[in-house]
C-alpha cells in the first residue's frame, strides 16, 4: 500500500464513522457506491474517477463561506480564503490552457455556458441603438422596431451542432432555456459520412447569420478544426463559443493542439471540470480579455454563490492536469478509445463516421445488432457494462429509445486500462449485444424496450468483465 493510499484509507474510514453516526443509510450508500464503482466496466463517456486528493479536498469548510462576486470584490466579508482559492484555481486554469482569462465559479458545465451567453449577449448589446426605444411601450412597436432591437442586442441568434449529431441540450434545443432565448438553429453532419461538413456549415451561417456559432459536442467521435470554425464565426460577425466539456482532458494533455485546440481560436470557451478532465463536479469559462468583465458578471446575473469547497477540488484536480504524466493519460485515452472502435469494427459493428479519433465511440446498435439503443443498454448493463444509449445522426428510432451506444474511454483510461484491454471490452460487448434479442409485439414485429439475452452470456460477461476490473484496481489501496 502506498502512503497516500493508507492515509486516505485513515481518512475516508474516519469520515465514515463521522457521518453513521448521524445518518447511517448515508454512510452505506457512500460506501455502497465504491462497491458499485470498482465493480463495474463504466464506459460512460462523461464520467470519469477524480483522484483521492482532489476528492479528499471537497470535504471542507470552504463549503461554510459566502462570496459572491469576484476575487477582491465580494458582496460578503471575510473571503480571503476564498480568494486565494478561486485565484489558484483560475491560474492553473490560464496556465494550463493557455487562456487569457478564467472563471472557476460555475456549478457545473450548463451553468458555465449560461454565464458564456449572458456575456456574449451584453458584450454585444448596442446601447446607443436602444435608446431612441425608451419612451416606447411594447404596443408601439412594429416588426421592423423589433428585428432592430433584435440586432441591438446581438440578434440573439444561435447555432450550434443539432443534438442528433452529437450537439448538446445547451447549444439551443428546445427543451433548453437556450432554445427558448434564442432564435436558434442547428448545424447536422454529412449524411454519408457523418462528419461535419464544414462547407454546408458555412453556407448554413451565412444564410442564418447568427451572433453566437456554438462549437463542441457531447456524443461526435471525431476531432473538430477550430481555425475553420472561427473563420467562419468571422465571416458571418458570429462569436464563436466552443464548449469542451467532454474534451477539455485531450485539449489538457495536449492531444488536441494547433487547429484542434479551441483555446486560440474561440473567444469563449466553456468547460465541466468532472469529464475527461478527470476533477470535481463543476464546470468553468475561458476567455479572451476583451470578455473577461462581462464573464465575470456571472455571479450574481445566473449563477448563486460560488462553491468555495468545488473550486478548491478544482484547483487540485487542475494542478494534476499540469502534471506530465496527464499527457500520457490524455494520450491513452484516445489510444484506448481507437483499440475499442477498432475492436468492435472487426467483429462486425457499425460505428458512425467509421471510427473515432477522440475519446468516444459511437456505435450504431440497429444496424450492427437490430437492437435499439435503450436494448442495448439494458443488456450491457446486465452484463456488468455500464454505457448509455444515444442518438445517432437521423436516429429512426427516435431521442428515447435511440438506435445507439455511447462509449467512452476516460473512466477505463484513468484505471490503467491499455489498448489490448479494450480489445477484449470490445469482445465482451459485441458477444453480449450478438446474444440479446428483442422481444416481439403482439402484432409480431421487434419491440423496442425488451429484449431476451441467450442462457449464461450476461454471467460470462460479468465474470469477464470482473477479471479485466480485477486487474486494475479502482483506488489502489483504498480499504474500507
Ligand atoms: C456534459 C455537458 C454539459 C453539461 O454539464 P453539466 O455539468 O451536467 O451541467 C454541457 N455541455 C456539454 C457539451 C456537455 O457534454
Amino acid at each position: 500500500m502506498t502512503d497516500s493510499a493508507a492515509l486516505a484509507t485513515t481518512a475516508y474510514q474516519a469520515m465514515l464513522t463521522l457521518v453513521g453516526q448521524t445518518e447511517p443509510r448515508i454512510a452505506e450508500a457512500i460506501k455502497a457506491e465504491l462497491h458499485d464503482q470498482r465493480h463495474s466496466l463504466k464506459l460512460i463517456a462523461s464520467e470519469n474517477y477524480a483522484s483521492l486528493t482532489t476528492l479528499l479536498g471537497l470535504g471542507t469548510w470552504l463549503s461554510d463561506k459566502y462570496a459572491e462576486g469576484t476575487i477582491g470584490h465580494r458582496f460578503y466579508a471575510g473571503c480571503q480564503n476564498i480568494d486565494t482559492v478561486e485565484s489558484v484555481a483560475a491560474e492553473h486554469a490560464r496556465e494550463l490552457f493557455g487562456a487569457e482569462y478564467a472563471y472557476a465559479q460555475p456549478h457545473s458545465g450548463i451553468d458555465a455556458n449560461l454565464v458564456a451567453y449572458w456575456a456574449i449577449l451584453s458584450h454585444l448589446v448596442e446601447r446607443p441603438a436602444l435608446e431612441k426605444y425608451h419612451a416606447k411601450t411594447v404596443n408601439d412597436l412594429d416588426q421592423a422596431d423589433w428585428d432592430e432591437l433584435r440586432y441591438a442586442l446581438g440578434n440573439q441568434r444561435l447555432m450550434g451542432m443539432s443534438l442528433d449529431a452529437g450537439g448538446h441540450l445547451t447549444h439551443g434545443f428546445r427543451h433548453n432555456i437556450s432554445g427558448k432565448m434564442f432564435d436558434q438553429r442547428s448545424y447536422g453532419t454529412d449524411p454519408v459520412t457523418g462528419l461535419l461538413d464544414y462547407d454546408a456549415l458555412r453556407k448554413q451561417a451565412k444564410e442564418f447569420k447568427p451572433a453566437i456559432l456554438v462549437g463542441g459536442y457531447s456524443a461526435y467521435p471525431r476531432r473538430i478544426n477550430f481555425a475553420i470554425m472561427r473563420e467562419i464565426a468571422d465571416e458571418v460577425g458570429a462569436v464563436l463559443m466552443v464548449d469542451m466539456a467532454h474534451f477539455a482532458g485531450l485539449v489538457a494533455g495536449k492531444v488536441f493542439t494547433g487547429d484542434e485546440n479551441p483555446v486560440p481560436f474561440a473567444q469563449i470557451v466553456t468547460t465541466t471540470t468532472h469529464k475527461s478532465l478527470r476533477g470535481p463536479r463543476g464546470g468553468m469559462v475561458l476567455a479572451t480579455k476583451e470578455f473577461a468583465d462581462d464573464v465575470d458578471r456571472g455571479c450574481p446575473m445566473v449563477l448563486g454563490g460560488p462553491l468555495g469547497n468545488m473550486m478548491a477540488g478544482k484547483a487540485v484536480a487542475l494542478a494534476e492536469a499540469r502534471q506530465p504524466s496527464f499527457q500520457d493519460y490524455a494520450q491513452q485515452i484516445a489510444d484506448n478509445a481507437k483499440a475499442l472502435a477498432e475492436g468492435l469494427l472487426k467483429r462486425g459493428a457499425t460505428l458512425v463516421t467509421g471510427g473515432t479519433d477522440n475519446h468516444i465511440v459511437l456505435l450504431d446498435v440497429a444496424s450492427s445488432f437490430g437492437l435499439t439503443g435503450r436494448q442495448a443498454e439494458g443488456a450491457l448493463i446486465d452484463s456488468g457494462v455500464v454505457t448509455n444509449r444515444n442518438s445517432i445522426p437521423r436516429d429512426p428510432n427516435g431521442a428515447w429509445y435511440t438506435s445507439g451506444i455511447r462509449l467512452g474511454t476516460p473512466a477505463l483510461t484513468s484505471r490503467g486500462f491499455t489498448t489490448s484491454d479494450m480489445d477484449v471490452v470490445a469482445g465482451l460487448i459485441a458477444d453480449a449485444l450478438a446474444a440479446t434479442k428483442p422481444v416481439m409485439t403482439s402484432a409480431g414485429a421487434p419491440g423496442k424496450a425488451k429484449y431476451t439475452i441467450a442462457d449464461g452470456v450476461a454471467e460470462r460477461t460479468q465474470a469477464a468483465a470482473d477479471e479485466l476490473l480485477g486487474n486494475h484496481p479502482l483506488y489502489p489501496g483504498l480499504e474500507l
